[in-house]
């Protein structure tokens, strides 16, 4: 929305060619910022525990605000990447998911069908891969082929069998929600914008 108003400022006068550097100050000064920088350790401390997470969350979230202070006056930084959390699927107990009841929860490709997402079927894929092999390789063989478990769209496939099996990106259905490009433990998927403004579309919104 700031954006946006940015934007549109800069149309109504005329600046067609502006950098927009009205959006920047704006986020500098609105709740957006502030309510960022008071939640900024949230999931830091969660990671340290439950009970340290409550009382510094309690601490920064409650008691600061009432004396003032919206931006704690200590940062909590990350010191692993979540990519380097990702186990090896034969360290991990093996989960049996319920499957979709078509009630409450539904399978992947109907929920993306709702999502209306749609790439021209002719761009170059906006998703791929900086070795080929490490697919089969490292992430199917050590941690169970996560990319087709967590890509919400179903866009990674691994399809065929023993030594012919491989990676199927099926781009078109991306939803843009950046897990892949978070997630991958070797950081071999390559994530970049779509041409033309493709991507999930939802009619209701
Ligand atoms: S960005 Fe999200 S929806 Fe798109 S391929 Fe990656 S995990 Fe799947």
């Amino acid at each position: 929305m700031l954006a946006a108003e940015a934007a549109f400022e800069a149309l109504v006068a005329g600046r067609s060619r502006d950098e927009l550097s009205a959006y920047p100050e704006a986020f500098e000064n609105s709740w957006l910022k502030a309510e960022l920088l008071q939640s900024k350790n949230f999931k830091q401390w969660f990671k340290k525990g439950r009970t340290i997470a409550t009382l510094m969350t309690g601490i920064e979230q409650w008691l600061l605000p009432k004396l003032g202070i919206r931006n704690a006056p200590w940062t909590i930084h990350r010191t692993q990447a979540d990519h380097e959390c990702l186990q090896p699927a034969a360290s991990q107990p093996k989960i049996e998911y319920p499957k979709p009841d078509n009630v409450l929860t539904f399978d992947r490709l109907s929920s993306v069908f709702l999502s209306s997402t749609n790439h021209e079927e002719d761009q170059p894929s906006h998703l791929t891969l900086k070795d080929p092999s490490i697919p089969v390789s490292v992430n199917l063989a050590t941690y169970g082929g996560p990319e087709a478990r967590y890509c919400p769209a179903g866009v990674y496939e691994f399809v065929g069998e023993g030594s012919d099996t491989r990676l199927q990106i099926n781009a078109q259905n991306c939803v843009h929600c950046k897990t892949c490009d978070i997630k991958d433990p070797t950081q071999n998927i390559v994530w970049v914008t779509p041409q033309g403004g493709g991507g999930p579309n939802y009619p209701a919104m």
